[in-house]
């Protein structure tokens, strides 16, 4: 699906990271690494092949010190709500975004291999899974039940937590509930951000904590001008920071990628 997606649905997911909160620690990482079984391999310094959903570049001004000022942007799958590059050219519609959630997802067993949508995506959102999953003797144990591990030869993104998603419905559904409250399906970046920097929930609910920061002055997205509407959202009070966000093309740049 190409197109705005806009259906009669209550539900559209998304996030919002608070770059001013952010310190670059890592967690978000690991604990993505950690909910959605990704093995780790050997030489992890490889990074032209290692696999890392939830990825956190640090920037720079560029300033000479002492004027230099760091930051860092963690930065998972946009889930872009607009001509969503990757699903736009799948030819087997192995990737796909559910109009009714917003999220853009991954079918491991369709996908064929062939890379078209890493080059898409204008984010280097998505990862070619090179190897097999191996875990250490016992290491089998920390596997979380709830998400697949993915076999050698296909393309691998953040999911938004899909499956705690699925979870958080099947405890409303027993509740009698159809709907689920704000905080009730929260991604496990989120959760495990010591700094509180990343906020996740349904940007349809206007009495979410994500629809309200959305609304901050500071916040802006990535590569805004293409026109994806991606629906990670970032504030900061640093003009550099937005500046760089968009690429500043046809205007005078002030840092880099460090
Ligand atoms: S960020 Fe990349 S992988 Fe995620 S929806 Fe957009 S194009 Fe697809
Ligand atoms: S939302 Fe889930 S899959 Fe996406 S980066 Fe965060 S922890 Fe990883």
């Amino acid at each position: 699906m190409s197109e705005h997606h806009e259906v009669a649905s209550k539900e559209k997911y998304g996030m919002v990271i608070d770059l001013d909160k952010c310190t670059g620690c890592g967690t978000c990482t690991v604990a993505c690494l950690s909910e959605n079984n990704h093995y780790v391999r050997e030489d992890e310094s490889d990074k032209l092949h290692s696999v890392t959903w939830m990825k956190v570049y640090k920037v720079t001004n560029g300033a000479p010190f002492p004027n230099t000022k760091v930051a860092f942007i963690p930065r998972p799958c946009m889930h872009c709500d607009h001509h969503t590059p990757c699903v736009s050219v799948c030819p087997v519609m192995a990737t796909d975004y559910n109009p009714l959630t917003g999220i853009v997802s991954q079918i491991y067993t369709r996908c064929i291999g062939c890379r078209y949508c890493v080059g898409a995506c204008p984010y280097h959102a998505r990862y070619f899974n090179w190897w097999d999953p191996v875990w250490p003797e016992g290491m089998h144990k920390l596997l979380n039940p709830d998400m697949s591990p993915r076999m050698r030869g296909v393309v691998e993104k953040c999911s938004f937590c899909n499956h705690r998603q699925q979870k958080a419905k099947d405890k409303a559904y027993v509740e009698g509930r159809k709907e689920l409250k704000d905080g009730e399906y929260v991604t496990a970046c989120a959760e495990a951000c010591p700094t509180g920097a990343i906020t996740f929930g349904n940007m349809k609910d206007p009495e979410s904590a994500v629809a309200k920061l959305i609304k901050s002055p500071g916040a802006f997205r990535l590569l805004e001008k293409l026109g994806t509407e991606p629906k990670v959202y970032y504030l900061s009070s640093e003009s550099w920071i937005r500046e760089l966000a968009d690429n500043a093309l046809g205007r005078k740049r002030t840092g880099g990628l460090a």
